[in-house]
């Protein structure tokens, strides 16, 4: 194909959906990357032949060419050791991350940190627009590139341009403590449409927009400086439910959950929590009151077990590793206290499984503890009730999870409040069989309903329908 092959529908996101890996022979092949994103996305890609994903292949100071994979043409963008250091590391994760997630940790401002991120935005914007046929649809995804939509828009106003959010959107409190705020505002005002997880989300950009660029609102549309308008709304990221639900039906995940079940010792009481391993999610707290549970008397192993999978995250950021500290120290504290021999009181997996072995966990699961502190959606969530065909298990969820809007039938509690979150859980072990299969009906309803193609669906008329029409060419 050559240079000069232009896409009429393109996707921009930090990484590719690919990992490059080696074949036997040596030579280079592209595994499709497991993440949420990859899988919302494939779905929308059937549909688009010809479409092209525009993203960072994955290891700095390597880029290699534009290639195609599965029917779709990839675009690698190069980030430098530095550039992933200062713009990824740095203020995406560092920066942006601890001010859209209610500052859990404190937020680390650097101003090298910023002008990588200026300038990674900038090398994305002008990747996207070398390869956007006339009046293409860009589909720009999350907090690692706010300023693509203005910088892109600056290059080609013929575009349509969307942006969609996977974190929440801070109070304006918060996002107030930005030295960058502004520009941040300014880079996504040139989208034509702005998704967001949660209608909270979407007013506290418009909030911010108004308060900290005296911009004016009407409903969900902001305009901008020049009178162009630009729509703000909620549209809730999903699951590919009939594809996950086909899975926990397999015979072999069947089989499986089953196995796991023996082999943590066959308890009454099967609790799980799945995890990045992030300060975000509330490990320690699902801890805490899982100590004092198995403190108070109430839960003794073998009768109970808790299985952590804690997936290994962004362990160069320093933050991170105090996290990791922290919560080997406490699994080590609970089973050294609590576990008997052959009968653990925590089994602690500090890896990542894959979708088969994540459904039979979910199936073995009787209890699934999803207690972020603050969670832009939270698709474990989803997938745990996806998995429950049987109708069995119980769901205790976060109410500061995105998720937590929608699946409302689940055990929400608050995190912060320990005595709380454990007499929820207490009340998921204890409802009568009735009661939960009442309420894992209605939640599957939901996701069902309401899953990642319909949110695609959605995401693309209302792109398809933004307030203003793109400058038309010439004009
Ligand atoms: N996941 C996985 N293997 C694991 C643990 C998690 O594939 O061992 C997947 C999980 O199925 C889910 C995603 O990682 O699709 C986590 O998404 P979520 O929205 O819950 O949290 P995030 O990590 O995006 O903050």
């Amino acid at each position: 194909m050559s240079d000069t092959t232009t896409y009429d529908f393109v996707i921009a996101a930090n990484r590719l959906p690919v990992d490059r890996a080696e074949a036997p022979d040596g030579s280079t092949v592209w595994r499709r990357s497991p993440g949420g994103l990859v899988t919302a996305m494939d779905s929308v890609m059937r549909g688009h032949e010809g479409a092209a994903w525009v993203g960072w292949a994955g290891e700095p100071d390597d880029a290699p060419e534009p290639f195609e994979d599965s029917g779709m043409h990839l675009h690698p963008v190069p980030l430098s050791a530095q550039d992933v250091s200062d713009y990824y590391e740095g203020f995406a994760n560092d920066t942006l991350w601890p001010i859209y997630h209610d500052v859990i940790v404190p937020a680390t401002f650097h101003r090298r940190w910023w002008d990588a991120y200026r300038r990674v935005n900038q090398r994305f914007a002008e990747a996207i627009a070398k390869i956007s046929a006339q009046g293409a649809r860009i589909w720009v995804h999350d907090y690692q590139l706010q300023l693509v939509p203005a910088l892109l828009r600056e290059l080609r106003p013929d575009l349509r341009i969307g942006w969609f959010n996977h974190i929440p959107f801070p109070p304006v409190e918060l996002f107030a403590q930005l030295p960058w705020r502004s520009q941040l505002i300014d880079g996504l005002i040139g989208a034509d449409y702005l998704g967001f997880q949660r209608t909270a989300d979407a007013a506290n950009f418009l909030r911010a927009a108004r308060q900290l660029r005296g911009l004016s609102t009407k409903g969900d549309v902001v305009a901008d400086s020049r009178g162009r308008r630009v729509r703000a709304s909620a549209l809730p990221i999903s699951i590919d439910f009939a594809d996950l639900d086909a899975l926990a039906r397999t015979p072999e995940v069947v089989a499986r959950s089953n196995e796991i079940r023996e082999q943590v010792g066959s308890p009454e009481v099967l609790m799980l929590g799945v995890d990045r391993l992030d300060y975000t999610k509330g490990i320690r707290h699902r801890l805490k009151a899982y100590q004092e549970l198995l403190a108070d008397g109430h839960y003794t192993p073998p009768q109970v077990t808790l299985v952590q999978v804690a997936v290994p995250s962004r362990e160069r950021v320093d933050s991170y590793r105090r996290l990791k500290d922290q919560i080997e120290g406490e699994v080590g504290r609970i089973n050294g206290e609590y576990s008997t021999v052959g009968a653990a009181a925590v089994h602690y997996l500090h890896q990542s499984f894959d979708r088969a072995e994540m459904a039979a966990m979910y199936l073995a699961a009787d209890i699934m503890l999803v207690t972020p502190l603050r969670d832009g959606m939270n698709l474990v969530a989803k997938e745990y009730v996806t998995c429950r065909f049987d109708l069995g298990g119980a769901l205790v969820l976060s109410e500061f999870t995105g998720a937590a809007n929608e699946l409302t039938a689940a055990f929400i509690h608050n995190p912060h409040d320990i005595q709380g979150l454990k007499d929820t859980i207490r009340q998921a072990v204890e409802a009568p069989t009735s009661e939960k299969r009442r309420r894992m009906r209605s939640l599957r309803r939901r996701v069902r309903d309401h899953d990642v193609q319909r949110w695609a669906e959605r995401f693309l008329q209302a792109l398809a329908s933004a307030p203003d029409r793109p400058t038309p060419p010439g004009a």
